[in-house]
């Protein structure tokens, strides 16, 4: 027996969470899964000081939290639960949990998020939290006046390696091909910059130190005749090799990019499917902050809500 549901929820980032708000205050009777990392990526970063109402800062698993209590105050349902089929063309809309359960619904917000690629060494996971991160814009204030790395050659790598030479006294760009991918605009600007030094044809081996990063062990031109081994001192290790949006259940059902992120009206959350919207970093290779998120929750509700008001259901 399937389960009818006005508005369904998918994911339980900043979007997610604002969605489910903003739903269950207009009576909608939303239903939110949660999802594989229950509180989105920011369960993953320290110390967020950037989203306002927090004037003295507060930790990305405390945010979530309450970000959650509050979803959850206006009768919405929050479920544990891993959306694994959809049929969007179906009508209502048909998605199936854990593969089983077979929720119809008739509205649909989709708020899975991104996932920021890492290199896949041990150390990564060694310093989480401890020197490692994967956005300058949330934790690059951490490093005022520190030695810093940035990993990439993309145009995100370049302009976090320029964010963060506004905060550290130097910031190492380490690239793995002998030139950058980023566009002309940020190469040329990266070169201007007294504090970037770029490291080509580089990689990273390992990071070190006590207690956080204190270090990296890179190796240059590896395996020519001329490959180099040597350590930096550095106190804080970004990657920005790219983020992957968390649409692989989406494929054939729902228009998505060339990066697999879904295709938007605009600054709208409508998706080429009536009835389902988009909203978070599912949708924004671009600005990927949890306060950007958390407002495309908010629009998302808001065009659901006239949805079903128009259609009368
Ligand atoms: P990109 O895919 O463009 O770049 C990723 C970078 O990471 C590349 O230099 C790639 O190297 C490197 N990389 C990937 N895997 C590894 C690895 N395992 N080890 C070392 N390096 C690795 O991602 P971005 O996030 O930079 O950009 C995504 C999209 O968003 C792009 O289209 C970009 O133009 C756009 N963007 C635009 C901005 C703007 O206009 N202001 C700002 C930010 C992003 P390699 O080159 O060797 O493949």
């Amino acid at each position: 027996m399937s389960e009818r549901v006005r508005c369904l929820i998918i994911g339980s980032g900043p979007a997610g969470y604002t969605a489910t708000i903003y739903a269950s205050r207009a009576n909608l009777d939303p239903v939110l899964y949660e999802g594989i990392q229950p509180g989105g990526q920011l369960t993953t970063t320290t110390e967020v000081e950037n989203f306002p109402g927090f004037p003295e800062g507060i930790t990305g698993t405390e945010l979530m939290e309450i970000m959650k209590k509050q979803a959850g105050r206006f009768g919405a349902n929050l479920r544990n639960g891993i959306v694994t089929d959809v049929d969007l063309n179906a009508s209502p809309k048909k998605v199936i949990i854990d593969g089983s359960k077979e929720i119809e619904a008739d509205t649909v917000i989709i708020s899975t998020g991104a996932t920021a690629k890492y290199l896949g060494i041990p150390d990564e996971v060694k310093y989480a939290g401890m020197g490692v991160s994967a956005c300058a814009t949330c934790d690059g204030f951490f490093y005022r006046k520190k030695v810093v790395a940035v990993v990439g050659g993309g145009d995100t790598a370049c302009e976090e390696a320029i964010y963060l030479s506004g905060l550290a006294s130097k910031v190492y760009l380490i690239v793995r091909k002998p030139f950058l991918r980023a566009s002309k605009v940020m190469q040329d600007r990266v070169a201007d910059n007294p504090k970037i030094e770029v490291l080509f044809e580089s990689n990273t081996l390992g990071l070190f130190g006590d207690n956080g990063v204190e270090g990296a062990h890179i190796v240059k031109r590896k395996g020519e005749a001329d490959e180099e081994k040597f350590d930096i001192a550095i106190d804080g290790f970004f990657l920005a090799i790219g983020h992957t949006p968390n649409t692989a259940f989406l494929k054939g059902q729902i228009e998505l990019d060339e990066a697999g992120y879904i295709a938007t009206a605009g600054d709208r959350p409508l998706t080429n499917i009536e009835g389902v919207f988009a909203a978070g970093d599912v949708a924004d290779p671009t600005y990927r902050q949890a306060i950007t998120a958390a407002g495309s929750g908010c629009k998302a509700a808001i065009e659901a809500e006239r949805y079903l008001a128009e259609k009368g259901l």
